[in-house]
């Protein structure tokens, strides 16, 4: 009797096994080809804008098609065209308040603008922020036509390279509605001011915000030296200031976002949105990547950042196309990342669904791995939806981990804080890191990620568990939110 039931318990508990892990329509051999083709010297290291990067496009935009994913009616087609300017560095800048001068060579630095050489009055106007939602208006009282205006970088509520990076675009159309010739900020970043120095003193993309009516106002930093000549003189005096710029050429290049579209079956969920995204671009070659290569391998073919999220991605497409969850999926393979996240901030500012029905982003990107019993979710916490993700990851043997550098700031440093800062609750899925350690640092961003150096039995466990946890989420009863945790996101 007793060995019966111990029998019957044990045919029992197998039977739910099987019931509980989940058979997935793409194998093993179909992972690994897609990211040995992502990750091909073919494709130059995927570059954006470049021929190897609109060759992933493609490739990435042909498997969904087969896979049954449609495009969106406001879209025309599986591509969202994002347009780019690539801009040379000033040739030159000079900005002279009273006695105090500021030059390219030690402390100004010019992001955007065309040629100007004028006096003006000159208005500090705090951060130059405007908020209505909690009364913030930086402008109150101020007369700013015509004028040069002085702020302080970041937000009223902090100056991390998040807030500062994240702030710079509407603080220029705030200043240039209201008829500003120029914006410059004192510089209170947490980073060296070398940093950001070095970052504009070279050739850069930006999205070129003339397609989406962006302003064109001067917008540049000055360093401060000594007690602040601009933040504290200036709120009680006013003063005139000459301002001189010759901007170094642009160029106007265009690259694609790449989305797709998974009805939902429930008939009031599918109006809401999860949206899954990875980027597909990289760095591309020789001393585009940065030093770390050599004659005999210049190509830097991000097999790790972000080849394994792609494939993630499209695998979950290849399920979801197959078995729609109750909510619509989103599906965005994003350029730019590498270029400061512009892809995904483009689509989060010209969606082509509305965005208060996008309930959720679940990113993929990573540096890489070094354990293959795990992955990270970076924005642990920060949502309700810890429990689901952890569930994905133990119905393929792979256990969840939290952030594993919290000093590098990696929950901003990918695409999901393009959604984040628009209040969408976001998290990033990555491959396994215990550490953030020489093991990892080896490939990241380093030529010598190559696709051999993979292990494709993790590869296919990764795309599994980050597939579940779409499905899940997709499928989820009751609202998806941030935690306490996340409040700060919160819109
Ligand atoms: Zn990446």
């Amino acid at each position: 009797m007793k060995s019966f039931l111990l029998l019957a318990f044990n045919t029992l508990s197998i039977f739910c096994l099987n019931a509980q892990s989940p058979a997935f329509n793409f194998t093993k051999a179909e992972v690994e080809a897609n990211l040995k083709y992502i990750a091909s010297d073919e494709l130059q290291g995927r570059r954006t804008a470049s021929k190897g990067e609109q060759m992933a496009a493609d490739f990435i935009a042909k498997a969904w098609n087969e896979y049954g994913v449609k495009s969106l009616p406001a879209l025309n087609g599986s591509f969202q065209k994002v347009p780019f300017k690539i801009v040379q560095p000033p040739k030159d800048a000079l900005l002279t308040i009273g006695d105090k001068t500021f030059s390219l060579k030690d402390n100004l630095l010019i992001i955007n603008g065309s040629q100007i050489d004028q006096q003006a009055p000159i208005v500090f106007a705090g951060h130059g922020w405007v908020d209505e939602a909690d009364g913030t208006n930086d402008y109150k009282g101020l007369d700013v036509k015509g004028k040069i205006v002085v702020t302080i970088t970041g937000l009223p509520t902090g100056n991390t390279p998040n807030d500062v990076f994240a702030s710079m675009k509407r603080k220029q159309e705030l200043a240039s509605e209201r008829g500003a010739i120029a914006l410059i900020e004192a510089y209170r970043m947490g980073l060296p001011w070398q940093f950001a120095q070095g970052f504009f003193k070279q050739e850069r993309m930006d999205l070129d915000h003339d397609a989406d009516g962006g302003a064109r106002i001067v917008y540049g930093w000055a360093k401060e030296q000594g007690e602040g000549v601009i933040s504290t003189k200036l709120n009680q005096t006013s003063h005139i200031a000459a301002l001189k710029l010759v901007p170094g050429a642009e160029e106007k290049v265009y690259a694609s976002n790449i989305v797709g579209h998974i009805e939902g079956t429930d008939e009031v969920l599918r109006n809401e949105f999860v949206l899954l995204s990875a980027h597909y671009d990289h760095v591309g070659t020789g001393k585009q990547g940065g030093a770390a290569y050599t004659p005999q391998d210049s190509i830097f073919n991000g097999t790790r950042d972000n080849g394994i999220g792609v494939v993630a991605l499209m695998a979950a497409a290849k399920e979801l196309a197959a078995n729609p969850p109750k909510r619509s999926v989103l599906l965005l393979a994003c350029t730019a990342e590498e270029m400061g996240m512009l892809g995904s901030q483009w689509f989060a500012d010209n969606s082509p669904v509305p965005l208060d029905q996008v309930v959720f982003n679940l990113n993929t990107d990573g540096a890489g791995y070094n354990s293959t019993a795990h992955f990270n979710v970076i924005g642990k916490g920060l949502t309700n939806l810890d429990e689901d993700l952890v569930k994905a990851g133990s119905t393929v043997g792979l256990s969840m981990l939290g952030d594993p550098a919290p000093e590098q700031n990696l929950y901003e440093r990918s695409d999901n804080i393009s959604f984040a800062a628009k209040g969408i609750p976001a998290v990033d899925f990555a491959p396994g890191i215990t550490a953030m350690d020489e093991s990892v640092f080896k490939y990241y961003h380093q030529a010598a990620d190559n696709a051999d150096s993979i292990d494709y039995d993790y590869l296919l466990k990764f795309c599994q568990a980050y597939t579940q946890a779409a499905m899940l989420i997709a499928n989820k009863e009751g609202k998806i939110e941030w935690t306490n945790e996340g409040s700060k996101y919160r819109r």
